[in-house]
Parts: C-alpha cells; sequence; structure tokens
C-alpha cells in the first residue's frame, strides 16, 4: 500500500509506504487526511490506513532541476517553432551563442530549420521577430509525476490544482 505525502502547503511532495506514513502519524509528523478503507493492526492499535498523509510542518524543498538537452526541451515545447509556430525540432538559441548567448533554459527555443537558418547569428531585435512567451527554466512538476506514475484516483483532488498551477507557470 503508498500514501501520498503532502507538504503542509498541500503541495504534493512524493509517495511513500503505507507502513512509513503511519509512523509519521504516530510521531505527531503528519496528519491522516484521506483513508484508503482499510485498516492497519499492531499489538496495541487499530488504525485507518491513511491514502493521503500531511506534513504538520512546512518543509522547503529544492526545486528539482531539469537539465536542458534537445530531447527535454522538445518534452517542454513540443515540436513548435518558437517564431512561426511550424513543425520544428532544432535547438535554437534565442541570443546566438556566437553573440555571448548561454546555453541554458532562459536562452533556448524549439526552432524549425526555416526559422533557425533566416535567424542564423543574428538577435531578434535585428530581425524584427518576437517570442510568443517568457522564457523560463522550468522545474519538475512532483503533482504531475506523482499522478503520471501511481494514476490513483483517490489522489487526483491533491495533484491536480498543482498541476495546473505548474502548467501555467510554464505557459
Ligand atoms: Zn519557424
Amino acid at each position: 500500500m503508498k500514501t501520498l505525502v503532502l507538504n503542509a502547503s498541500y503541495e504534493p511532495l512524493g509517495v511513500i509506504s503505507t507502513r512509513r506514513a503511519v509512523m509519521l502519524v504516530l510521531a505527531g509528523k503528519a496528519s491522516t487526511v484521506a483513508g484508503n478503507g482499510a485498516q492497519l493492526h499492531s499489538r496495541s492499535l487499530v488504525l485507518d490506513a491513511p491514502s493521503v498523509v500531511l506534513l504538520n510542518q512546512f518543509i522547503k524543498v529544492p526545486h528539482r532541476r531539469i537539465p536542458l538537452t534537445r530531447k527535454s526541451a522538445l518534452e517542454r515545447y513540443g515540436h513548435v517553432c518558437a517564431y512561426c509556430g511550424k513543425y520544428g525540432d532544432t535547438l535554437d538559441h534565442v541570443i546566438p551563442r556566437a553573440r555571448g548567448g548561454t546555453h541554458t533554459w532562459d536562452n533556448v527555443v524549439i526552432a524549425c530549420f526555416r526559422c533557425n537558418n533566416v535567424k542564423s547569428d543574428r538577435l531578434l531585435t535585428e530581425l524584427g521577430w518576437k517570442l510568443p512567451f517568457e522564457l523560463k527554466e522550468p522545474h519538475l512538476n512532483m503533482a504531475s509525476l506523482i499522478s503520471m506514475r501511481w494514476n490513483d484516483p483517490n489522489w487526483e483532488e491533491f495533484t491536480e490544482p498543482w498541476r495546473r498551477h505548474e502548467l501555467q507557470l510554464a505557459g
């Protein structure tokens, strides 16, 4: 049996064994938010098995960074050229590397072969082009990972709001 762990802010943090979740509850570190219908028996007590627990104290979790590769960029942007909206599968440095542009999420988009060629080593301002979105470093979305990996309908109401939140951040 598995249990979803929520931060004190209700943000999904991860999935642990229900046994471990019970230990957290017994230690006063977490509270049960939803049970899974089963009961756990120990020598001295009977407990409702938690399906979801909430940490009693907020813990600060560092953002999980996603390495920038052609594959991860394609996953983020799809095969969509940032400049013309058509099919693209080329990594493009918005500020060209030859002009000091960095190989970082805040400088990389997907472009089609044609736009990539037209653009070459020029800046967007020199071409009169504009990006249709703001460039931001993406973070791994725990809520999405959890719902994809476990697909537990009982957890949806806890993961769904955070998935939507992340999608908005990704623009
Ligand atoms: Zn294009």
